[in-house]
């Protein structure tokens, strides 16, 4: 038997009753279907005429060789009122089409197999990687699903995202979510792939929010560049982009928002930055809604609103499991992020102190057992006398209220508290965290 692949389409009359019945006439003829895809929305390729089309693709085994197998999918065309031979540019009620038969390649004047125009036409690869995601295109040597990453979406409505997570899921796959603001780098990409290893289908967003920025911070000049976001994204293995305007996220601003409890901002970035983790909490929330996914990605370099999401997750009864990714740095040790394109060149120079301050206060503790208290103090004093840096604070996060709010949820490392610290340098705020065992 051999396993082939066929992508039907309709654009005439009821469409999805022309594909369900086309496929089983096929299943009744020989053509025993092992998976459909889901029915994809698209509008009509080149100038064919007609509506909007309904596409599927089947995986399928079949004892027919392609001719025969051929035959009998032009004469269910015919059945559904298709005209034989066909008129190219016409609506039709029914398309079906062989896309991949087994590994074979055949090259006759009336039957080209893999189809000849597939890689153009993400209507039959999109449908078919549904299908059969690990089926081998015999001349490309690659899984459909990587050949049709290669045609990831971005969409910036909540409707089109919902239907085309709503497909994947019908399609029995996982969905993985990785939240960002965009200004992809090496940080982000690393919460992708992630993603992938675990083998979901991997969604990222790509939203500035404002409610998470203060009135005096840096929420208009935030780099926004969603071309170059999303090729980077589809390269390391995203699926989907989600990339909402403001008006779509916050239609009526905020009327309802989510906020974590008061302790929270008495502790390290919350003292400076007041209403921040309550516009986190909300857009993730919300994001969360939308997308629905299996589980979601967030770096340890954001280690304190790693740990709010946490908590969310599990006050809120999100059934997503919270997967933090450890921080990514550039050689020099600073750890990755957005806003280091606004360093200036003598501010970057400065800028990996922060890292190494961290080790060094690690190195302290753990190899010569000095006290963390002391440690933590000695290294601000030094920090202080640094022109480039102004510390904001260099802190260990208080572990007893932690321990408390954190019942039932893995917030760290066993035996290992989070020293964490926040400074400017000239304008721009960063921030970064180790782990010190006790
Ligand atoms: P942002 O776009 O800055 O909101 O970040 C989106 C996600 O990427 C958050 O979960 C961050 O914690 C994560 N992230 C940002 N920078 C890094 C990094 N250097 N290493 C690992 N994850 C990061």
């Amino acid at each position: 038997m051999a396993k082939v692949i066929i992508a039907a389409g309709s654009n005439l009359g009821n469409r999805r009753q022309n594909i369900r019945q086309g496929l089983r006439l096929m299943n009744k003829s020989g053509v025993k279907i092992i998976k459909n895809s889901s029915y994809f929305k698209n509008p009509p390729a080149e100038e064919t005429a007609g509506g909007e089309f309904l596409n599927a693709a089947v995986l399928a085994e079949t004892n027919l060789e392609p001719e025969p197998l051929l035959a009998l999918l032009h004469e269910i065309e015919k059945n559904s009122g298709r005209p034989q031979p066909h008129k190219p540019r016409k609506a039709r009620c029914l398309d079906l089409d062989i896309i991949y038969y087994g590994n074979r390649v055949i090259e006759k004047p009336d039957l080209k197999i893999p189809h000849p125009r597939r890689l153009q036409r993400r209507f039959v690869m999109e449908p078919a990687a549904e299908a059969a995601p690990d089926f081998r295109d015999p001349i490309l040597k690659k899984t459909l699903e990587n050949i049709s990453r290669k045609n990831m979406a971005t969409v910036k409505k909540s409707t089109d995202l919902r239907e085309r997570l709503n497909a994947v899921r019908k399609s029995g796959r996982k969905i993985g979510f990785v939240p960002t603001m965009g200004a992809i780098h090496e940080g982000h990409l690393a919460l992708i792939r992630a993603c992938r290893k675990a083998k979901l289908f991997c969604v990222i967003s790509i939203f500035v929010n404002p409610t998470q920025f203060g009135p005096a911070e840096d929420y208009r000049k935030y780099p926004r560049n969603l071309e170059k976001d999303a090729k980077l994204a589809e390269k390391a293995g995203a699926g989907l982009i989600f990339a909402p305007g403001v008006k779509e996220m916050y239609p009526a601003g905020l009327q309802t928002s989510v906020k974590p409890a008061e302790w929270f901002s008495e502790e390290l970035c919350g003292k400076y930055r007041p209403d921040h983790y309550r516009g986190v909490a909300t857009v993730v929330l919300k994001l969360f809604n939308l997308v629905q996914p299996d589980k979601a990605y967030f770096g340890w370099k954001d280690a304190q609103q790693l740990i709010m999401i946490k908590m969310m997750a599990r006050d809120l009864n999100f059934p997503i499991e919270i997967i933090g990714v450890p921080t990514v740095r550039e050689p020099d040790g600073l750890a990755m992020s957005s806003r280091n394109i606004y360093l200036s060149p003598a501010e970057r120079k400065a800028a990996p102190a922060l890292y190494h301050t961290l080790l060094q206060i690690k190195n302290d503790c753990e190899k010569h057992k000095k006290s963390l208290k002391k440690t933590l103090k000695k290294a601000s004093v030094c920090l202080k006398k640094n022109p480039f840096i102004k510390l904001q604070y260099l802190e260990a996060v208080d572990l007893s209220t932690l321990e408390n709010a954190g019942k039932g949820i893995r917030l760290f490392p066993k035996d290992e508290t989070l020293v964490a610290i926040a400074a400017f340098l000239g304008s721009t705020r960063l921030i970064d965290n180790i782990f010190v065992k006790m």
